[in-house]
């Protein structure tokens, strides 16, 4: 779904406020085109898609553009393409690293610093992202595989080996099913 005003506006008109690395919540704003008074503020939680605006149009159930381009505002954003490109060794190095900043400064100031939170939340947000791509190519894989059997072998998967193959079969499919539906 998609607002009528989405194609009027560019992700880069939202401006990048902070990641929260304990919800995995990122926050954007952009002055509000109706109010000069007035900033709205669109959050997207990285962990499972969500995202939530409190400008006008969402508070009467609208889908505004703000919730139309947040996700590419923060995967276009500079801590995203930087983790995008990184390898997995160092994509791992680099979580790790902000994560250690994070705690280190949270115990000894109260509060992290806001880079190191960004580039912790991007981290996993990569991370997943690789993980789910990850895990639907090997769905793909074996759903490929069985449809791919004959007849007979479907039988020896039956008969010898108690189904197992077809069991993998119908959990790939879930796999594939699940990651439609998110
Ligand atoms: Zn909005």
């Amino acid at each position: 779904m998609s607002s009528t005003t989405a194609a009027l506006h560019t992700p880069s008109e939202l401006t990048f406020i902070g990641a929260d690395e304990q919800t995995g919540i990122v926050v954007f704003q952009a002055a509000s085109s109706h109010d000069a008074e007035r900033v709205n503020t669109v959050a997207l939680d990285t962990t499972n898609g969500a995202i939530i605006c409190d400008c006008t149009g969402a508070e009467f159930g609208r889908v505004c553009w703000h919730q139309d381009h947040v996700v590419a505002a923060w995967e276009q954003g500079p801590a995203m393409q930087a983790a995008r490109w990184l390898t997995e060794v160092a994509l791992l190095n680099q979580g790790h690293k902000a994560a250690q900043m994070v705690k280190v400064y949270r115990e000894r100031c109260g509060r992290p610093l806001g880079d190191d939170v960004t580039a912790l939340v991007a981290a996993r947000s990569e991370w997943r992202r690789r993980a789910a791509r990850a895990a639907a190519e090997a769905a793909y894989a074996v759903v490929r595989e069985w449809e791919g059997l004959s007849h007979s072998d479907r039988h020896i998967d039956l008969h010898f080996d108690g189904g197992r193959g077809e069991r993998e079969y119908l959990a790939a499919q879930d796999v594939l099913g699940t990651q439609h539906a998110a």
